[in-house]
Order: C-alpha cells, then sequence, then structure tokens
C-alpha cells in the first residue's frame, strides 16, 4: 500500500507489533519516515519486525513487554523516549482472543485475562504515553477496540467488555485531552485476516466462509487497511476528529 504520510521526525510507538496489524501499522508508520517503537510479548517475532525494519534502513526499536503489567509499560515507554527523544504517535494495538463461551459457563480466568490485556493494557499504555505527550503539549493515540466494541455476539461477552471498555476509555480521555493538543481516537477492525483469526479458523471458533459473508463487503480486512486507518487517524488530515470509535470492517456494523 502507498504510504502518503510524512512522518518524518516523529516518533510512533506500536504495540503487538510483532504480528498482524500491530506489524504492518509499524511497517506503515516506518514507511512514512517515523522512528518506530515496536512492543510486543514475543520476542523472536519482535526481532525479526524491528531488524525487517533496521535492515531497510528505518529507525526501529523493539521492546518486548507484557502489556497487562503496569511497570514493563512504564518502563517501555521510557525506553522510547530515552532512545528517540520524544513520542508522537502510538497505537495500542496489543491484544488477545479467548475461546467462544456461554456466557453462564464461562471461567472467571478468562474474563481476567481478556480484560487484563485488552482493556488494563490499553489503559497502562495510554497513561504512561499521556504523560509523554502531556510535557510535549502534543501527540496522538489511536486505540484498538474491535467491532465488538460496538455490537454485541453470542458466546463472546468477555472479549466484547473488553472492547467495549476500550471505547469508554477513549472518549473519555479524547475529552480530557483534546484542549491539550492531544488527540485520541479508537479503531475498531472487523473480521481481518491475522494470524489472531487463522487460529480462530483453526481450532474451529470461527467459520471462514461464514465470517467473509457477515461482512457486506464479502471479503476479510487485511492487515494494512487496519494500519491505514491507524496512520490516518495519527496524521494532521484528521486535525478535528476526537474520541471516535472508527469501524473499518467492511460495513459489519452499518448493516
Ligand atoms: P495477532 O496477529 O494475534 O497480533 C497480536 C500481537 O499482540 C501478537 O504478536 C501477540 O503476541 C501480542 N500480544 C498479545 N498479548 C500481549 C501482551 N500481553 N503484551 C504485549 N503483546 C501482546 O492479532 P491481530 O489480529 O493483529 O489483533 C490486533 C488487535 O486487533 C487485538 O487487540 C485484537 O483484539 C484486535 N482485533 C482483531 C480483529 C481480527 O479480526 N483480527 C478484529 C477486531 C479487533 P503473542 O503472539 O505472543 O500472543
Amino acid at each position: 500500500m502507498n504510504p502518503v504520510y510524512d512522518f518524518t521526525g516523529k516518533v510512533a510507538l506500536v504495540t503487538g507489533a510483532g504480528s498482524g496489524m500491530g506489524l504492518a501499522t509499524a511497517r506503515a508508520f516506518a514507511e512514512s519516515g517515523a522512528a518506530v517503537a515496536l512492543v510486543d510479548l514475543d520476542e523472536s517475532a519482535l526481532k525479526a519486525a524491528a531488524g525487517e525494519l533496521t535492515d531497510s534502513g528505518h529507525q526501529a526499536l523493539a521492546l518486548t513487554c507484557d502489556v497487562s503489567d503496569e511497570d514493563q509499560v512504564a518502563a517501555m515507554v521510557d525506553r522510547t523516549v530515552e532512545t528517540f527523544g520524544r513520542l508522537d504517535m502510538a497505537f495500542n494495538n496489543a491484544g488477545i482472543q479467548i475461546p467462544s463461551s456461554d456466557a453462564a459457563d464461562e471461567p472467571a480466568d478468562a474474563f481476567d485475562r481478556v480484560n487484563a490485556v485488552n482493556l488494563r493494557g490499553v489503559w497502562a499504555c495510554m497513561k504512561h504515553e499521556l504523560r509523554h505527550m502531556r510535557a510535549q503539549g502534543g501527540g496522538a493515540i489511536v486505540n484498538c477496540s474491535s467491532l465488538g466494541g460496538l455490537v454485541g455476539l453470542p458466546g463472546r461477552a468477555s472479549y466484547h467488555a473488553s472492547k467495549h471498555g476500550v471505547i469508554g476509555l477513549t472518549s473519555s480521555a479524547a475529552l480530557e485531552y483534546a484542549p491539550r493538543g492531544i488527540r485520541i481516537n479508537a479503531v475498531c477492525p472487523g473480521t481481518i485476516d491475522t494470524p489472531m483469526v487463522s487460529d480462530m479458523i483453526a481450532k474451529g471458533d470461527l467459520d471462514r466462509v461464514e465470517a467473509e459473508a457477515n461482512q457486506p463487503i464479502n471479503r476479510l480486512g487485511t492487515a494494512e487497511e487496519i494500519a491505514q486507518a491507524a496512520l490516518w487517524l495519527c496524521s494532521p488530515g484528521a486535525s478535528f476528529v476526537i474520541g471516535v470509535a472508527l469501524p473499518v470492517d467492511g460495513g459489519y456494523v452499518a448493516r
């Protein structure tokens, strides 16, 4: 996909950058001139991703971090700023899926795990990014929600609760920081062809044909299509866009 943004001199941080839409977004930021901190739990995927970018002449920093651990999050945000001198843009994207479950049968540890990563992880990342952006007096943050942040689906109550929570965090913090020059928005992907979705299909937790048919565009989305939305939300082209939960879903929630 053709990068149309010029982020030369800017610094971007992307969580979940070892795979799927985080990896695509880290690449797109780098190709648009930004220095990029790539953050992930998966150390080998992370090293490969950062190595690919530095081999192509981009500035990239690999930071292993579990976003559900606030101390690790604080350290990785500080490391980013120590290394690159500032922080202008962040895509808080790291997330997990859990097996679908009848709401009456779901184990508490599944609820706790999905909310620790998908909701508390976004909360912690946004908190520590804002500390630097507040001091700088500007920045743009995009949090990764989901179509699951906008609608319900049987069997998915805990995952959807985490993604609805991301929208609450986003809109409240967006109102708080709009007067201070920091724009905060969320992106809500539909079903996107990433390792997360391949894994759900392989485990029989999602049917590809049904998932394609459920999106009015009749196909799954690509990680690059989410990257383009994240970059636009961080760009000056979205200078008047604050606190939105942007569906990028082939029309799923428009039905
Ligand atoms: P993915 O391919 O599985 O990539 C997610 C990355 O996040 C993986 O590298 C994963 O590492 C990492 N990660 C997981 N837990 C982490 C943690 N605690 N700390 C740091 N990194 C962690 O998934 P994706 O499909 O690109 O999903 C990205 C985001 O989009 C997630 O928030 C997901 O909920 C959301 N989303 C996805 C879809 C979809 O259809 N794919 C739709 C809507 C929303 P490991 O591989 O080691 O777990």
